[in-house]
């Protein structure tokens, strides 16, 4: 073991050097106070590695080199911006099956849906890629003797913090769009999954990334904090929960009114309507919640089902349930793998606890397995209300709620009971009650027939405390530009 490296071998057999330091102005160097934290593969709940912990101070000096890496990356041609992203896309594809492979020994995935991730986040630094060369102002005709016209210039330092349940996905959502508009950034992972990120890092200089441009720190709370509260940082973008939101939006008010996006979480509904395609409305009901073993922020976490479907659709659902296995990320056959770390199996389990408590139907599941790693049953419950804390409150894992509706208007209205607004599944064959439910949904994304369908050009975020602002598509890129305004005057009408 070097002092900022260690030589490890995945459990499926590669080899490989692992980063452990923080990545500040184009190099791993140690935190300042010299700290370093465990790493938990949470399949078999072994220690994986010691890593450096950023502390506020370090968050200091990165901000240090973000400044100063502004002053050219800021300014620099849009093709130059162009030309990193692409390289980016090109040597993380290249290592797909490392970044599968360390993503799900560190989060607990499977490595069919870290594979898969990795494909997103390759077309994520392309889709940004192609926008580098493409942000542009307008001209604005008011009358004969003024010129004015506006530039997207880039916000500047960015902050940008994000959650576990996708660790190298979320980085690329917010890395890729500020590179491309040519801000500066400090990002710092989940502290139970800094793995992807760091090995990420370890890319940078290759792909031409001017040191200080982006930098990698990995710790707790505090370092993100640190960032939200900075006054020489300009924008923060968070992914998390919304309990830090609410904290991050005060920080940013106190400190600077900086800029900030909040992708936070979602308690989101899937309507399945009498006309159905059954067969299929089945799968996707289960893959929109049993997806990523429940950690999606836009989990279909509660069904709906239209009376004259609902016993056969339940029914259904608990058949096809209970052939899906849950297991090592390794192994194949496994559709999905462990939660990602001790916390959120607690928090899952209690809450499955509260559920046969306050009287909800256990259909199936509820159960850990096995004694070592942090694998739940898939879990359904049925004859759920309203009232039920499992019908409202974020789960984040493998468990689903079920409800019974009559009418099209009732299955908005108890689509809609909800604070949060972020996915949203109709299932239908009638593309006119298509229309009429996905326009009066409250929520970011409505997906029909499908279901957590995304795709880099499409915009994804929140309506209530499901956040602010959106990341993908074109809208992102509002979010790391100011526009400015400059309107010049004629003298005597140019004679
Ligand atoms: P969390 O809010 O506890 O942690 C997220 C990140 O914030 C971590 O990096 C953590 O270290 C950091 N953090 C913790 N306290 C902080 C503070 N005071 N200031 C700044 N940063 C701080 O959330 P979590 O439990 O790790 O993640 C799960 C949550 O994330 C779920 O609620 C989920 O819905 C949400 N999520 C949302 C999206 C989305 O796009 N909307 C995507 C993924 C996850």
């Amino acid at each position: 073991m070097s002092g900022l490296k260690l030589q490890l071998k995945t459990p499926n057999g590669i080899s490989y050097e692992q980063p452990t330091g923080l990545f500040i102005n184009g190099e791993f160097v140690k935190g300042k106070s010299g700290k370093t934290f465990e790493v938990i593969a949470p399949y078999n709940e072994e220690v994986i590695a010691n890593i450096s912990e950023a502390e506020p101070v370090d968050v200091d000096v990165a901000v240090d080199a973000a400044e100063e890496a502004f002053k050219t990356w800021g300014h620099c041609d849009t093709e130059t911006r162009a030309r990193v992203l692409f390289k980016l896309a090109d040597l993380i594809e290249q290592k797909t099956e490392l970044f599968a492979a360390v993503e799900s020994w560190d989060n607990g995935k499977t490595i069919a849906m870290a594979t898969g991730d990795v494909g997103l986040v390759v077309s994520t630094f392309r889709n940004y890629g192609g926008w580098a060369t493409k942000i542009t102002g307008d001209t604005i005709e008011t009358d004969a003797d003024h010129f004015t016209y506006t530039r997207r210039e880039p916000v500047g330092v960015c902050g940008m913090v994000i959650p576990w349940n996708f660790p190298l996905l979320m980085l690329s959502w917010k890395i890729a769009p500020a590179l491309a508009c040519g801000c500066t950034m400090i990002l710092k992972s989940a502290e139970s999954t800094p793995l992807t990120a760091l090995l990420f890092a370890s890319l940078l200089n290759e792909a031409g990334v001017p040191k200080g441009v982006v930098n990698i720190i990995s710790g707790y709370g505090p370092a993100g904090a640190a960032l939200a509260s900075h006054s020489r940082i300009h924008k923060i973008a968070f992914t998390g929960s919304t309990a830090t939101g609410r904290k991050i939006m005060e920080s940013a008010a106190k400190s600077n009114v900086k800029n900030i996006t909040l992708e936070l979480g979602g308690k989101s509904p899937n309507l399945f309507f009498d006309d159905c395609d059954f067969d299929k409305s089945v799968k996707l009901a289960l893959a929109a919640i049993f997806y990523n073993s429940g950690e999606v922020c836009s989990a279909g976490s509660r069904v709906y089902i239209q009376e004259g479907i609902y016993d056969k659709f339940l029914a259904a659902l608990k058949t096809e349930v209970e052939k899906l296995k849950v297991g090592s990320p390794f192994d194949k056959d496994n559709y999905y793998g462990a939660q990602t770390n001790k916390l959120q199996f607690d928090k899952v389990m209690d809450y499955i606890q509260k559920g046969v408590e306050e009287g909800a139907q256990l259909v199936t599941g509820g159960k850990r397995i096995g004694n070592k790693g942090y694998y739940i049953t898939p879990t359904i419950f049925a004859d759920v209300s309203h009232s039920h804390t499992i019908a409202t409150e974020e789960i984040f894992g493998p468990v689903l709620a079920v409800f019974k509706f009559k009418t099209v208007d009732e299955a908005i209205a108890l689509a809609n009971s909800s604070e949060y607004g972020l996915g949203s599944g109709i299932h239908t064959e009638s593309l006119d009650r298509a229309i009429y439910v996905a326009h009066r949904l409250r929520a970011g994304s409505v997906w029909v027939n499908t279901y957590n369908d995304f795709h880099p050009q499409v915009p994804f975020g929140g309506y209530g405390t499901s956040g602010i602002g959106r990341e993908l598509g074109k809208e992102v890129l509002e979010n790391f530009t100011e526009t400015k305004a400059i309107r010049i005057a004629g003298i005597l009408g140019g004679r």
